[in-house]
C-alpha cells in the first residue's frame, strides 16, 4: 500500500508541478514618437536589431483604413488611443492631442488586466502625463477609477529640474530619466504589464525634419530601449518570467521634408513593430494594424476581455 501510495504522490506530483512552476507572463510595451518605417531602417539601431533577431520586425499601419469610418488622422494621442484601446477613432473619440472627450467605454489595455486580475502590478514612465490621465483616465468614474500601481511622469510641467529650451534638449533629458527609472523598476521589481513612452524623436523631426539631427535622435532613442532590453535580460537569466517586450510607434512623417504628421500619405500611415516573440502568425509579417498591438499584449499575459469589450476590439492577436 505505501508503494502505491508514493507512486499516486509521485504523479500527482508529476501533473500538478509543471502547472504551479509555469513561467509568470509579463510584458512592455515602448512607444517611440513620430519615427516613419523607412527611418528606423536606414538608421543604425543596434538594440531593435537585436530583438527582432530573437522575435521578428515588420511594417504596420497607423491611421485606420482609408475613407472608411475608423479612419484615424496620424496624430500622437489618437495613435498612442489606437494601441492602448486596440480600436480606432471612431469608436475611442481621440482626435487629437486635445484629448477632449474619449470614449471610454472602448478599455484600454491596463483598465482590462487591472479588472481580470487586480494582483497583476502595472507601471508607466512617460515623458507625457496625459496618457495616464486622459487617455487610461487613471482615477476617473467613467473610466472605471482604474489605478496605475507604478507612474513615473509628468516631469514636462517641472522647469526647474529640467529647464524648458527652444532645442528641446530637456525632453532628450527627460526622455533619459524615465527610460533609466522603467529599467531599474523593471529589473528589481519586474512588473507585469508596463508603458514606456519616449518623445524626443518627434520633437526633432518637427524641428529639423528628415537629416541627421532626427536620424541621431533616433539612435538615441535606440539606445534608452536598450536599457530596458537589458532589464528584461536580468529578470529572464534571474527569474521564471516569460517576457514580452513590443516597440513601435505613433505615426509616420510627412512625404515632403519628415516636419509634419496628421494626414493619410504612405509615409504617414507606415508604422512599424518590433518584438522578441518568436512565436509570431504570419499575419504579423502581413502589415498588421496597431491595433492587433494591445489583442497580442493581452494574449501573452493569458488575460481575458470581458466578453462584451473584447467583441468590439478592431484587431486581433499577431501570436500563436
Ligand atoms: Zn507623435
Amino acid at each position: 500500500m505505501e508503494i502505491t501510495k508514493t507512486i499516486c504522490i509521485a504523479i500527482l506530483t508529476w501533473i500538478i508541478l509543471p502547472i504551479g512552476i509555469a513561467a509568470q507572463q509579463k510584458a512592455v510595451f515602448i512607444l517611440l514618437d513620430g519615427v516613419p518605417a523607412d527611418v528606423i531602417e536606414n538608421v543604425n539601431t543596434p538594440v531593435l536589431d537585436e530583438i527582432a533577431k530573437e522575435g521578428g520586425y515588420s511594417h504596420s499601419y497607423q491611421g485606420g483604413e482609408r475613407n472608411q469610418p475608423s479612419e484615424t488622422p496620424t496624430i500622437s494621442a489618437p495613435g498612442y488611443m489606437n494601441l492602448i484601446t486596440g480600436t480606432w477613432g471612431y469608436k475611442h473619440n481621440v482626435w487629437d492631442n486635445n484629448v477632449e472627450a474619449p470614449n471610454y467605454n472602448y478599455w484600454n489595455i491596463f483598465r482590462i488586466v487591472e479588472n481580470a486580475n487586480p494582483d497583476l502590478k502595472t507601471a508607466i514612465f512617460s515623458t507625457w502625463e496625459d496618457n495616464r490621465t486622459k487617455l487610461i483616465g487613471e482615477g476617473l468614474p467613467q473610466a472605471g477609477k482604474v489605478k496605475i500601481d507604478y507612474a513615473f511622469d509628468g516631469f514636462e510641467h517641472d522647469s526647474v529640474k529640467f529647464p524648458h529650451n527652444q532645442s528641446r534638449q530637456f525632453i532628450f533629458q527627460i526622455d533619459e530619466y524615465v527610460s533609466t527609472e522603467a529599467a531599474n523598476f523593471i529589473k528589481e521589481q519586474g512588473p507585469d504589464l508596463t508603458w514606456v513612452y519616449l518623445e524626443f524623436t518627434d520633437d526633432m523631426g518637427h524641428m529639423c525634419g528628415d537629416g541627421p539631427q532626427f536620424y541621431q535622435a533616433v539612435g538615441k532613442a535606440d539606445n534608452q530601449v536598450g536599457r530596458i532590453w537589458l532589464a528584461l535580460k536580468h529578470r529572464i537569466a534571474q527569474y521564471d518570467e516569460d517576457w514580452m517586450i513590443l516597440i513601435t510607434t505613433d505615426h509616420g512623417r510627412s512625404p515632403e521634408d519628415g516636419k509634419g504628421h496628421g494626414g493619410q500619405s504612405n509615409r504617414e500611415r507606415t508604422t512599424w513593430i518590433v518584438t522578441n516573440k518568436s512565436n509570431l502568425l504570419p499575419s504579423f509579417y502581413q502589415n498588421p494594424p496597431v491595433v492587433d498591438v494591445m489583442p497580442s499584449i493581452l494574449d501573452h499575459l493569458g488575460v481575458k476581455a470581458p466578453v462584451e469589450i473584447e467583441e468590439q476590439f478592431d484587431g486581433e492577436s499577431f501570436l500563436e
